[in-house]
């Protein structure tokens, strides 16, 4: 990988780091495996750092010295106490921390360095959080070289920009510690938000809290008057208990020794939790009718809806969204890792690494050349996915033709004339006697639409090549719809017209053939196979009268085998009389 660009989604709670690998775009993980990294920072007091999941690990020991949720502080002004919660560091530094460790991880992953990224950040971020964003990125060594919006990366990974202009998607984010909800439109390949709203100060931090206190309450504890050690002992029990619950319908509260002394075990029920979470959710909703109102959308005008954040892995959180926009949302990618990933992909556009998927496109309709009796012979079907090749041999109809028309045709139905024509080319060849020359036609459709076509004359190796520029891709959708339509509506006579043209063909080969193998072997049928013979012939002479296409075909079928022992006696004849002249 030359150069690549990463996608990092910087969150409040958790961070991640990805890349597109050989067209794919995935997440690192870490030495422990692990894709998501707490953005947490424990700064010692001799200056000593440790950074994600490290930092959380002394949150029981040292919790005064692990700086969480910095993001809230980013681009602000910061009061007093905030200064001194950052130990004389800046939001901007902190990030920086988080960021480095990130680029350390892919690093290590890719084994190369990381100069580039593309960072995530909320939708409602005004400039100068942006600005502070993509400073923390150069302190951690990186050029930034796109800020783009949370919602925007979720709706890309989701591939919702894949569903056209003025398509509106519907974000909702619940995470750690924040919420919202965006509501974005497709206008000229790009999402614009159209509203966005939340609260900054919502999400499972919340959740984990009032499990906390409420179990510490039962415990017969007095939450305010908890040391710091013991109360993150209660939260991190809670946030487990939490996360069960959301695929489990019973769960047990369990903290041995709590103080040392005492323990407590309790049972939380699903439904219990979903009562206990119901105006925090029913919160989130309002900020939804907001958003609705805001964009002045109703919710049937949103063509699809999609869950980040790591807590709309809850139940109760995705039915009432569900219930709200009135459909059912996309469920497909892991509602923490969409955003990193949206990053990722819009990195990977940006490098060039992405380039395959996002021009991946298939044939409208389908392309063919016209045959004998004009037919269309289809050589790359509808919807096949370009680039493609595909390629025939076909021969001469007539003895002694000089050269060969080939149109080249786009359509679905099974007559040239019905077809829409694209170009053509007159290949010539050596005159040869009726279905000896040999004309391979070859279709070539690159990513860019345009397809060449290559004729070749097999003995001499001549070629001929058409060159025809986008017509082959660039179809309206309108069109395409008539011409496939048509096809449908006239497929029942087209397919009798087809049935029609090749029975005639053949029985046009047929009648001269059979002729002359009965001027030369007459003598060596019997009269009951000679009467067969002329009563099939009659017959389809009789059904070329008649214009019926199934009739027409029989016949010939018919007339086929009742020459096949005389074509067998021709051939052993031939045989007999060269291999006797070789002997003698
Ligand atoms: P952020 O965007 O704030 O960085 P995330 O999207 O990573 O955060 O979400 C983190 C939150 O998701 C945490 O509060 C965590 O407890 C919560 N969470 C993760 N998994 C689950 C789960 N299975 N059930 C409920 N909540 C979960
Ligand atoms: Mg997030």
């Amino acid at each position: 990988m030359n150069d690549p660009i990463v996608g990092i989604d910087l969150g409040t709670t958790n961070s991640a780091i990805g890349v597109v690998d050989s067209g794919f775009p995935l997440l690192l993980a870490d030495e422990e495996g692990k894709r998501i990294m707490p953005s947490a920072v424990w700064i010692g007091e001799d200056g000593s750092v440790e950074i994600g999941r490290k930092a959380l690990r002394r949150r029981g020991a040292d919790g005064a010295r692990v700086i969480t949720s910095v993001k809230r502080l980013m681009g602000r002004e910061l009061d007093t106490r905030e200064k001194q919660s950052l130990f004389g560091k800046s939001p901007e530094e902190i990030s920086a921390l988080i960021l480095g460790e990130l680029k350390r991880v892919a690093e290590w992953r890719l084994g190369q360095p990381i100069r580039k990224a593309v960072i995530t950040v909320p939708a409602y971020f005004h400039d100068g959080q942006r600005q502070a964003t993509k400073r923390a990125g150069e302190l951690a060594g990186l050029e930034v070289v796109r800020i783009i919006n949370e919602p925007t990366a979720a709706a890309l990974c989701y591939g919702l920009d894949q569903l056209g202009e003025r398509s509106r998607v519907a974000v909702y984010d619940l995470g750690g510690g924040t919420f919202d909800l965006s509501i974005l439109e497709m206008q000229e390949g790009v999402f614009q938000v159209l509203a966005t709203h939340g609260d900054t100060r919502l999400g499972g931090d919340d959740l984990d809290l009032a499990m906390a206190t409420a179990m510490a309450r039962r415990a017969g504890l007095d939450w305010q008057a908890l040391p710091q050690e013991q109360r993150v002992r209660w939260q991190v029990e809670a946030e487990r208990v939490k996360c069960a619950l959301s695929s489990s319908e019973r769960e047990t509260f369990a903290l041995p020794f709590y103080d040392g002394v005492n323990s407590f075990s309790a049972d939380v029920t699903r439904e219990q939790w979903q009562e206990w979470m119901q105006p925090w959710i029913a919160k989130t909703i309002a900020c939804c009718h907001k958003a609705l109102n805001d964009a002045q959308l109703l919710p049937q005008e949103i063509n699809a809806v999609v869950l980040v954040g790591g807590s709309t892995r809850i139940p109760a959180v995705r039915a009432a969204v569900e219930q709200c926009f009135g459909r059912v949302a996309d469920v497909s990618q892991h509602p923490d890792e969409a955003i990193a990933l949206g990053a990722t992909i819009q990195a990977g556009m940006l490098s060039g690494a992405m380039k395959q998927m996002v021009l991946l496109d298939v044939t409208p309709l389908s392309l063919g050349i016209e045959t004998l009796g004009g037919l269309m012979n289809v050589l790359i079907p509808r919807n096949t996915t370009i680039p493609c090749k595909a390629g025939e041999t076909f021969t001469n109809a007539v003895a002694g033709q000089k050269a060969m028309r080939i149109r080249v045709l786009q359509g679905e139905r099974e007559m040239a004339r019905d077809n829409w024509e694209l170009g053509q080319v007159d290949v010539p060849f050596e005159p040869a006697a009726k279905g000896q020359a040999r004309i391979g036609v070859q279709f070539r459709l690159d990513e860019n639409g345009i397809l060449e076509v290559l004729a070749r004359d097999v003995s001499t190796g001549i070629d001929r090549i058409l060159v025809i520029e986008n017509s082959a891709v660039d179809v309206s959708d309108e069109k395409v719809g008539q011409m496939v339509s048509e096809s449908v509506e006239h497929a029942f006579e087209d397919m009798a017209e087809r049935v029609w043209t090749e029975a005639k063909l053949k029985a046009e080969e047929l009648l001269p053939a059979v002729e002359g193998a009965l001027s030369i072997g007459s003598e060596w049928l019997s009269e009951e196979e000679l009467q067969t013979i002329e009563a099939a012939r009659a017959d389809v002479r009789h059904a070329l009268e008649g214009k019926e296409a199934h009739r027409l075909k029989q016949a010939v079928q018919e007339l086929d085998r009742a020459t096949e022992a005389l074509a067998a006696k021709i051939v052993e004849y031939a045989m007999e009389q060269a291999t006797g002249g070789l002997g003698s």
